[in-house]
């Protein structure tokens, strides 16, 4: 298997750019692509932001700032993005229909031996992978927000991702300085799955009034060393984003476990969907 240098990232947006920087700031050739310009060029400019944070901080040097955005490029065109790459990494949005077609094109312009991947959170590997022509070279690489603060990254084999594409894809992830987990393609893979079953049991205790939703996140904080509590993450995750994971979770694995609480489904449909809307379990305020 040929080694990874030269990548490109479709969709810019919070993943794409994070993944764009940090494999950019490990030595590779990226673009970063996305059908929106100004999407593009945004994820760009994100970039410069975090490394312009990070040499204030201490934490980059002026040549690796330097060095990586030399490194990166941005493009609105599919085939011009992809031409050259060892490595597409898809960051699009979670929809398996616009999923499926964005790797039908592309493989229709990445070279035969190149490796495809998915962000995905959720979806399946194995349908993902099963429109295309070759689908042992797909598989699952799961990165965690913010990309270039977070070190885990689920490695997400599907039953047909050839096992080579695997370890190639694993000495990609370590290339990075991130910590590979491999999963095989399961619903909610590892992280997920354990996260929301958390998330949605610390909503039922709120529901019954066990306690509030501050003390619930202290138990788990200061008594299982959590850096963050299940009520807390889950407003800066977004609560429609889990309770989307959480319907899908509840569909796949049919667990009670995964049944959305009641009081979910009525703060999302007030609006009340965590920190990006100033309101969740906790009170955030303007923006
Ligand atoms: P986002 O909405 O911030 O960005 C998506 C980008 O894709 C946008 O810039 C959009 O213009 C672009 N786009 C739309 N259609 C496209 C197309 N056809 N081709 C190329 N680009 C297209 O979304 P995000 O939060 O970065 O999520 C991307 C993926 O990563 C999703 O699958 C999501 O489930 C997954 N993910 C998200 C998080 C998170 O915390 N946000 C964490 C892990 C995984």
């Amino acid at each position: 298997m040929p080694s990874i240098r030269r990548l490109a990232v479709i969709g810019a947006g919070t993943m794409g750019h994070g993944i764009a920087q940090v494999a950019a700031m490990a030595g590779h050739r990226v673009t970063l692509f996305d059908v929106d310009f100004v999407a593009a060029e945004t994820g760009l400019q994100r970039i410069r932001k975090n490394l312009d944070k990070g040499v204030q901080l201490g934490k980059v040097s002026d040549a690796t700032r330097e060095t990586t955005l030399a490194a990166l490029r941005t493009s609105t065109e599919l085939a011009d993005a992809v031409v050259e790459a060892d490595l597409v990494i898809e960051a699009a949005p979670e929809s398996m229909e616009l999923k499926r077609s964005i790797f039908a094109d592309v493989e229709a312009r990445v070279d035969p031996e190149a490796i495809l991947a998915s962000n995905t959170s959720s979806l399946s590997i194995a349908t993902l992978a099963s429109g295309l022509r070759h689908p042992s070279r797909l598989l699952g690489l799961h990165f965690f927000n913010p990309v270039h603060l977070m070190t885990l990254v689920e490695v997400v084999h599907g039953p047909q991702t050839d096992p080579e594409v695997l370890e190639a894809a694993v000495k990609f992830v370590e290339r990075l300085d991130r910590e590979p987990i491999v999963v095989k393609d399961s619903p909610g893979f590892a992280s997920s799955r354990l996260g929301v079953v958390l998330g949605l049991e610390a909503m039922r205790m709120v529901e019954e009034g066990v306690a509030s939703p501050q003390d619930i996140d202290r138990a788990m904080e200061l008594g299982y060393r959590h850096p963050m509590g299940p009520l807390k993450l889950t407003d800066l995750v977004g609560l429609d984003v889990r309770l989307g994971i959480a319907r899908y979770l509840y569909e796949t694995l049919g667990s009670e476990a995964f049944r959305p609480p009641e009081i979910l489904e009525r703060m999302v449909a007030e609006g009340h969907t965590g920190k990006k809307s100033g309101r969740g379990f906790y009170d955030w305020g303007e923006g």
